[in-house]
Order: structure tokens, then C-alpha cells, then sequence
């Protein structure tokens, strides 16, 4: 019997799996390899200082830790090459924000993310950087096709990988363990993203889908630095750049016109140099209402659980919440009440009355 199956295999459903099996479990992952899914599309970027009020992300202190470790030992042991830490250049517009950053980067608790503050002259021959910028530091990129196309790869390899739909009605539910074509196995856990919705276990829970459309754009700019503001520049090679995204409530993945003008609008204001669009795509993110992410088991069914919500931070939350996870499977700790499916549970008991 498996100890767990896992239905998905975009960074959520990876990234436990990989967890699981570390500890020694027996491990299954179905996926029905979506080209659009969240995680193929995703830019993927990690970057520790968000908004305009420059808040420091949720968790940013533990997350950050373990995404610098965790991805370059899976490039070892996957083989493969989707880790790539970049500092972020955050051009500063008015003297508020300029004042903001003076006052981030000479409190303790934030020089270890920002690095320096430099002169509007530095970039001022293809940004618009009025009152200089900053560096963050311990930003970066996971190539999130590159790594769920390694985990797959490898999950093939050892034999823990089906590809298929996973057609809910073909699950039969036991007291003690579930059945699912010839697999028998203690728990299923879904991760299937925006796609839960379409499950009959969880479609109760408040999974919002964000879709975001993004450009690649060619241009003249620098390919060792990512840029961020309003929109992140993200270089890709051979001075192709990543340019995105939108956020847009709705579950229908399409570029549109106004997504491109959106973007559009956002980068002109924030490059000086001439750029063409060689392309333009979109992605749906499995966001939830307080923004994080959702663990846990089904409230009647507790051979069913999740492992969603990983929004518009699947790269950074996805090591940490997924080692938690298994220590909390194994009875080893708490889950972080934040992420706890049980704070939903009374939509479960809304619905079915
Ligand atoms: C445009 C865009 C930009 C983004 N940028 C970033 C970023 O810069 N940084 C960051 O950290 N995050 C970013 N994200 C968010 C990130 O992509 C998500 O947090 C993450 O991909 C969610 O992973 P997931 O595994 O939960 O879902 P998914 O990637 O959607 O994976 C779910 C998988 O389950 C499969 N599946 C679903 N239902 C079934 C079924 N019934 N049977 C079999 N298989 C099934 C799907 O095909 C898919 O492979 C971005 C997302 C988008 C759309």
C-alpha cells in the first residue's frame, strides 16, 4: 500500500512529494502534465521585498533561508539547472519612497535585504530613476517549467509518476484508505492548484484563480539584474526579457488586449530604451482570500487533504510549507495556524446545510 498519493504535479504537488519520499514514504504522483499550469507558466521569482510601502514578505526571514539552500541541492540531485539568485534593482520615483528606503535599509532588521542605495546616474541611460534606487539583496528565479520538468523526470525515474486525469468519481473511499485504479494508498493529497475547484471533496474552499498574462520583450537593457517596479523585467538570454504580470479575477486563461496595454503602460514608465514584443501568454495562480497558503485534511474525510494556495509565492512558500507539512504528518509539529485548512472548515458545514 502507498503511503501517500499525490494528485498534481506543479511546484505544490513536487515539492511534497519530493519531501515525502526523503523521509522514506511511499509516494505516487498523477498529473495530467497541463502545459499552461500555474507552475509552467510562472516567472517564478523570489524576491524579499514587496508593495509599494516596501514590506518585507510574509515569513521572509524563514522562507528565504531554506529557498537558498533547498533549490541548489535539488539542482544536484535532480540534475538540472533552474536556480538563479539575481539582484533586483528597485528604481526609486518621488522622495517619499526615497525616504522609505534611507529608513529600510538602516534599520538592522532589513539591511540583510537591501544593499545599497545608488544615484539616479547609475541607470539613468535606459531606466527612469529620478531619485536613484536600491539593490535588494537574496532575490532571484527558479525556471519553474525547468524545475517541475526535472521533478517529473525524476519522479518517473523512480517510480512514483502516472500521468493521467485524475477523474474524481474513479476514487473509492475506505475507513482506513483510499482506492484509485489499481493504487491502494493511506492518504491522497491534492495539489492540484486552481483545478481543486473542480474537486467534489474541496471545491467549498476559498481558492480565488488570478490569471496573469506576461510579455517577452526584446530590448537593449542589462541581462545581470532583474527590475522591479510595478512590473519586474526578468532578463531570459540573448536579450529577451520577461515582462509581468497582471492580475486579473477571472478562470479564463486568455491574453487580452488590455493585459498587454496594462503591462505596456507599467514598463514605459520605467525604461528609457525601445523594446518589441516577441510574445505574449497567461497563467491562472491559485490565490486564496488572506494569501496564504491552505494544508490539511478534508474536515469529514481524513484519507483526503490539500496542499494549495500557494498564490502568487509558490517558489518561496512551497520548501518550507511542504517540510512542515511532513513534520506534521509525522506527528513531529504543529502546522502554522495561518495555513491550516481547518480556519475554512465552516464554509465545508455552509455548503452542506
Ligand atoms: C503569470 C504567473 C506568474 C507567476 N509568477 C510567480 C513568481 O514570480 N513567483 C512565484 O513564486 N510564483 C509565481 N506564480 C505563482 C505560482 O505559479 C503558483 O504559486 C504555483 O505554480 C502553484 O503551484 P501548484 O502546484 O499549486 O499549481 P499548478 O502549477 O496549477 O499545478 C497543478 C498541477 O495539477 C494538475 N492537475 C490539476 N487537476 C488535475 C487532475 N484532476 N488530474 C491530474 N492532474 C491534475 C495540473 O495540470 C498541474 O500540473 C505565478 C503564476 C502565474 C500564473
Amino acid at each position: 500500500m502507498l503511503d501517500y498519493l499525490i494528485v498534481g504535479q506543479g511546484i505544490a504537488g513536487s515539492v511534497l512529494a519530493y519531501c515525502l519520499k526523503k523521509q522514506g514514504y511511499k509516494v505516487m504522483v498523477v498529473d495530467d502534465n497541463h502545459p499552461q499550469s500555474s507552475s509552467k507558466v510562472a516567472a517564478g521569482i523570489f524576491n524579499p521585498i514587496t508593495g509599494k510601502k516596501l514590506v518585507k514578505s510574509w515569513k521572509v526571514d524563514d522562507l528565504f533561508a531554506l529557498v537558498h539552500t533547498f533549490y541548489p541541492t535539488l539542482e544536484k540531485e535532480l540534475n538540472a539547472n533552474f536556480y538563479f539568485p539575481m539582484e533586483i534593482v528597485k528604481p526609486i520615483q518621488s522622495i517619499e519612497e526615497q525616504n522609505l528606503f534611507i529608513s529600510k535599509s538602516g534599520n538592522p532588521d532589513w539591511s540583510g535585504y537591501v544593499e545599497v542605495l545608488f544615484p539616479e546616474t547609475e541607470y539613468a541611460s535606459y531606466l527612469h530613476t529620478e531619485e536613484g534606487g536600491a539593490r535588494l539583496k537574496q532575490g532571484g528565479w527558479v525556471d519553474a517549467k525547468a524545475l517541475v520538468n526535472a521533478f517529473c523526470t525524476y519522479f518517473a525515474q523512480e517510480k512514483m509518476y502516472v500521468q493521467a486525469s485524475f477523474v474524481y468519481e474513479d476514487l473509492v473511499l475506505r475507513d482506513e484508505y483510499v482506492l484509485w485504479h489499481e493504487y491502494k494508498a493511506k492518504k491522497v493529497i491534492f495539489c492540484e492548484g486552481y483545478n481543486v475547484l473542480q474537486n467534489p471533496y474541496f471545491s467549498w474552499l476559498p481558492l480565488r484563480t488570478t490569471k496573469g498574462e506576461q510579455l517577452i520583450i526584446q530590448a537593449d537593457l542589462p541581462e545581470q539584474k532583474m527590475i522591479n517596479k510595478g512590473v519586474f523585467i526578468l532578463p531570459k538570454g540573448d536579450k529577451k526579457f520577461l515582462v509581468g504580470a497582471t492580475f486579473d479575477l477571472t478562470e479564463v486563461n486568455s491574453i487580452t488586449e488590455k493585459g498587454k496595454r496594462q503591462l505596456t503602460e507599467k514598463l514605459e514608465k520605467l525604461i528609457r530604451v525601445p523594446y518589441e514584443i516577441v510574445d505574449h501568454f497567461s497563467g491562472i495562480r491559485p490565490t486564496v482570500v488572506d494569501r496564504k497558503p491552505i494544508i490539511g485534511n478534508h474536515p469529514t474525510h481524513t484519507q483526503l487533504a490539500v496542499f494549495n494556495g500557494l498564490g502568487t509565492k509558490g517558489i518561496s512558500l512551497s520548501p518550507y510549507f511542504a517540510q512542515q507539512y511532513v513534520q506534521y504528518l509525522q506527528g513531529n509539529s504543529a502546522l502554522d495556524k495561518e495555513v491550516m485548512v481547518e480556519r475554512y472548515y465552516d464554509k465545508f458545514y455552509h455548503k452542506k446545510a
